[in-house]
């Protein structure tokens, strides 16, 4: 039972770490330096543990170890069924987990609990798609029958770098560390600075399964000093990064002396186009959850919706107290929609465009703090009409609980707005006329494209944006690719 009442304000998950400590080498250790850094809960913005802060002399040992357990361990010669095995063992120990796992993320994170358990488990389910994979690996051979056999010769690269942002910390992390180890890679995991909670757990994961020594290495700490490190150490061949677009831009410059291979997953502004012909009812609600669920911290967020005149009154009327409606509370307690944003800097920055927003727009809902919220990252899911193009608003990414619309008359100024940003992530369209679907999701510049819904995706298909949204993609054997070398062996018969 929890003792703070239904509304779980004041919540704290049992045996919390007082101190996090990084992961080298199958062993727990401080920063040689002994720094740390602080963690604040987002409720309180009191500080609840410290973290080993890693410089580059962390890095480095965490660099050797892999780098040995790569050369010399048993992990990239074993057969892929034997990693398989291994993994699924992964997941089964991290699906086991999802109930404590959910607690923490949602206690450091902000996010509702409902919500942090279902990243809980597709990070479980992130691991058994990449052990399957690589099981059922095919590549190419070619014959010239008689002359000559020519094949693929798919080899893991070494040292993978996995640099991760604060929004489904766990879950994130998961969709790089599965196909990375499943192809027989180690790495070092550099985990977000705000969240560092929920990634201290991979370690007793990953002993319980079995994965050997040095595969696996974490070093927690803030991303210009450890992140860094990784990014510029010579025998890390490869980065893979999610976060903002400005430090996807360091890291690519960053990363250029050594010519390192980059994958990309960055910022975005993604745009709900609904047309007159839309099911309207379908689109207020997709619209709904596509901005205000996880908080609005989603990369995926369709923080832009563009709408036609003939329905635009109706639609930010109805729109408006549909997102007045939605509930916003303490992280733990089970009814909440809209937690707290994960860090006082952050909720400073939501503020601020929220502010500049009353200048750029006209607020319908929301604008601030919910009343009774006098305390904590909180924020009233915001919603802005009449917003045009050049508007801020309109252009930067806000990574929160805030939302701006805009009409238009015909398609193609639809699709001029859509495409009027820095970004291309995602885009969603909502209209009857197939053909119109199909031809605005030709155009449209996002990397990914929901026709008439919303968050559905088979784990196959490639994920990955457009524009100042990225660099390759990850996803099925788009990640098998990234992290393995495709060598051609050529034979004369
Ligand atoms: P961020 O760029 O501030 O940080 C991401 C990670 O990079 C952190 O671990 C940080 O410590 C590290 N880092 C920072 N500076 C670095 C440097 N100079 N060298 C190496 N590492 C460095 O991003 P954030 O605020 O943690 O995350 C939110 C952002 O992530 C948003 O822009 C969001 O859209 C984006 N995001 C994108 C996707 C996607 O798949 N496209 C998914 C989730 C989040």
């Amino acid at each position: 039972t929890d003792p703070t009442g239904p509304t779980g304000a004041g919540h704290r998950p049992a045996d919390l770490p007082e101190r996090i400590q990084h992961y080298i080498d199958g062993e727990l250790v401080d920063s040689l330096d002994g720094a740390t850094f602080e963690v604040l809960d987002p409720v309180s913005n009191e500080t609840y543990l410290h973290a080993a802060a890693g410089t580059q002399a962390d890095v480095d040992r965490a660099v050797a170890a892999a780098r040995r357990a790569f050369t010399e361990g048993p992990w990239p010669g074993m057969l892929p069924r034997e990693r398989s095995r291994i993994l699924h063992r992964v997941a089964d120990i991290v699906e086991s987990r999802d109930a404590r796992l959910a607690e923490l993320e949602s206690f450091d994170s902000g996010l509702p609990i409902t919500q942090a358990l279902g990243q809980a488990r597709r990070a479980a389910e992130n691991f058994r798609f990449f052990a399957d994979l690589v099981v059922a690996q095919a590549d190419d051979t070619y014959k010239v029958p008689g002359r000559q056999v020519n094949y693929v010769n798919r080899k893991p690269i070494g040292v993978a770098g996995l640099i991760t942002p604060w929004n489904t910390p766990f879950m994130l992390e998961s969709w790089k560390l599965g196909p990375a180890l499943a192809t027989g890679n180690t790495v070092v995991l550099k985990p977000a600075e705000f969240t560092p909670l929920s990634a201290s757990l991979w370690a007793g994961i990953f002993e319980e399964a079995g994965v050997p020594p040095g595969v696996f290495n974490l070093v927690n700490g803030l991303g210009e000093e450890a992140g860094d490190a990784l990014v510029k150490h010579p025998d890390v061949p490869l980065i893979s990064f999610t976060g903002e677009s400005s430090t996807g831009q360091l890291i690519f410059a960053n990363a250029a002396p050594h010519l390192k291979g980059l994958s990309m997953e960055l910022g975005g502004k993604s745009p709900a186009v609904v047309f007159a012909d839309a099911d309207l009812d379908a689109a207020i609600d997709a619209t709904i959850f596509g901005v205000f669920s996880l908080n609005g911290e989603r990369c995926t967020a369709g923080s832009r919706i563009l709408v036609q005149r003939e329905v635009y009154d109706e639609f930010v009327e109805r729109y408006a107290a549909q997102a007045q409606r939605v509930v916003v509370g303490h992280p733990h307690d089970e009814r909440t929609e809209v937690g707290a944003l994960v860090h006082p800097e952050h909720f400073d920055k939501v503020m601020g465009y929220i502010e500049l927003g009353r200048s750029e727009g006209r607020l319908v809902a929301g604008g601030g703090r919910p009343e009774g919220f006098e305390t904590g990252n909180f924020v009233a899911p915001t919603v802005f009409a009449d917003v045009p193009r050049d508007a801020r608003i309109f252009q930067e990414e806000i990574f929160g609980p805030v939302v701006a619309i805009t009409p238009f008359d015909t398609e193609a100024e639809a699709l001029e707005l859509a495409n009027g940003v820095r970004y291309g992530l995602a885009a969603y369209i909502w209209t009857n006329d197939l053909r119109r679907a199909h031809t605005f999701a030709q155009s449209v510049e996002a990397g990914m494209v929901w026709l008439n819904s919303n968050n559905v995706r088979d784990l196959r298909t490639p994920f990955g944006g457009v524009k100042a949204s990225g660099l390759g993609h990850e996803g099925g054997y788009r990640s098998i690719d990234f992290y393995t070398d495709q060598q051609a062996v050529h034979i004369t018969l």
